[in-house]
Formats: C-alpha cells, structure tokens, sequence
C-alpha cells in the first residue's frame, strides 16, 4: 500500500535521510524507533510531503509522487491526493483553538472532500464517540485533557479516511496517567486493520501493537522485524545500544 524508494532528504549540506527503501502493506502497523536526530520526523513528513525530499519515490496506494519534479501543477495535484490518503497526528495537538471538538473534526470532510455540514457533523460525532469523546463534542481544546486532546486529532484524521494513518511520538507530550488512553485508541484501530506508521519511543505498547519495528540511526534503516527480533535479540550493535538506554 506504501512504497518508498531510495528516499533521501537533506537539509542544505546536512543528509538527514541517506536513502530509504520502505515497503508496507495494508493493515501493516510499523513502529519506528531510534535515537534523537536519526531522522524519523524527517521520514514521516516526507511521506506526507510537508517536507519535500531531495530525492526519491513515494507511492501510497495507486498514487506516485516521484520527487524532484517540476512544481507545476500537475505534480501539485499528485501531491494533494497523496496527502488526503494519509492522515498526520503530531507530537502536539494542533487543533483549531477557537473550534469546538466536534468543529474540528468535521473540518477536513466540509473542505476537503466536499461534504455537507449536517452529515459531516454524523460523521464527526460517530468519530468522537469512537475514541470515546461522544460527550464532548462541544468543548473546545482549552476544555479538554492533553489525551482527550490528542483523540480528538485522530478523530479528525480519521474524518478524512485515510489509507494510512502516520503519528509522530503521539504520546510524548502527555502525562503518563494520558498516554494509555491514546495508546488504546491507537491499539483498537490497529484490531480494526488500519494501516499505521508511528514513531514512538513507548516500548511495551510497540511491543503489544506492531507487526514489524524499524530502528533507524542517522538517517538510514539499521534493522527491522518484529518486536520480538528487534527487541530480544536485536543483530546490531547499534539498536543494542539504543535499547539499553531506553529500557
Ligand atoms: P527526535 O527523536 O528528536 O524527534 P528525529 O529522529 O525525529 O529526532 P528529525 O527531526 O527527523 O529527527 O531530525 C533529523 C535531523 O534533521 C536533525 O539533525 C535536524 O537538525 C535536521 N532537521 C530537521 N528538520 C530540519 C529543518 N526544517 N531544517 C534544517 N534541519 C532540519
Ligand atoms: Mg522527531
């Protein structure tokens, strides 16, 4: 369903990426770790193009965006139906402050998709009820917890039915009381078959949730495979030492 090759990205002289080569498939939960710097940010906001890489090819399900291309307008509308496909929930919230909960989900649909408001407003409030917001619907973020927060971003990605659902450290912003709520949210849609990619530094959710963990360093793939592999009996000197620290 994504397929990323030979992806490298540099900041000015700086190479964070060095040539990334990625393969999911649909229904793949793939936990990304590594040390700060190693480039994980970069890759995931690569795949959503808000980062525009150096080099590469990125194709998430029949769209393929092959990167240094011209910036006409046709390269533009590739790269918007990419983004439509893929829904990003960062580190920090990033809600509208002046919506309400139920507002800001029904945001994407009304001008992304095209949808009318009465049906965007089911819709965002099957979705809030989902990860267990139904009864706040009309709070705004100030209102909420930083957990009850970060459900309803996945709830507004959600509202655009991505292909693939890509999360930057969800939970590192949260107290730790919060972070299960998130994490089981993240979990029951894994149980559901959505597509996910997250980079996250929470072990024993990586664990329970993902089909394969990359580990990357200095913006390349050290290893990969499943938790297990990469956890218990990690080949590499490199993902030994990362995990040593963070355990
Ligand atoms: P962390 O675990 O701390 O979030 P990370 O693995 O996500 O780290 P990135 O944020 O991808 O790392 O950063 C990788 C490298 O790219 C860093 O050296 C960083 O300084 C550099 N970098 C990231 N964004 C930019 C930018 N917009 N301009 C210049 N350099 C950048
Ligand atoms: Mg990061």
């Amino acid at each position: 369903i994504i397929q990323v090759n030979n992806l490298r990205k540099s900041f000015g002289t700086n190479e964070v990426l060095k040539g990334i080569d990625l393969t999911i498939t649909k229904s793949e939960v793939v936990v990304i770790m590594g040390p700060s710097g190693s480039g994980k940010s970069t890759l995931l906001r690569c795949l959503n193009f808000l980062e525009e890489p150096t080099e590469g090819v990125i194709r998430i399900g029949e769209f393929q965006v092959v990167t240094g291309g011209k910036a006409n307008s046709k390269r533009k509308k590739e790269i918007r139906e990419l983004r439509k496909r893929t829904g990003f929930v960062f580190q920090s919230f990033n809600l509208f402050p002046h919506k309400t909960a139920i507002e800001n989900v029904m945001e994407g649909p009304i001008i992304i998709h095209g949808t009318k408001v009465e049906e965007a407003r089911i819709l965002a409030k099957a979705l809030l009820t989902k990860v267990g917001l139904g009864d706040r619907c009309d709070y705004y973020p100030a209102q909420l917890s930083g957990g009850q927060q970060q459900r309803v971003a996945i709830a507004r990605s959600l509202a655009l039915n991505p292909m693939v659902m890509l999360y930057d450290e969800p939970t590192s912003a949260l107290d730790p009381e919060l972070v299960k709520e998130v994490l089981q949210v993240i979990k029951d849609l894994a149980r559901e078959g959505m597509t996910m990619i997250i980079v996250t530094h929470e072990m024993s959710f990586a664990k329970d949730v993902a089909d394969r963990v990359i580990f990357m360093d200095k913006g390349v793939i050290v290893e990969q495979g499943t938790s297990e592999e990469i956890f218990l009996k990690p080949k590499e000197e490199r993902t030994r030492q990362f995990l040593s620290i963070v355990k």
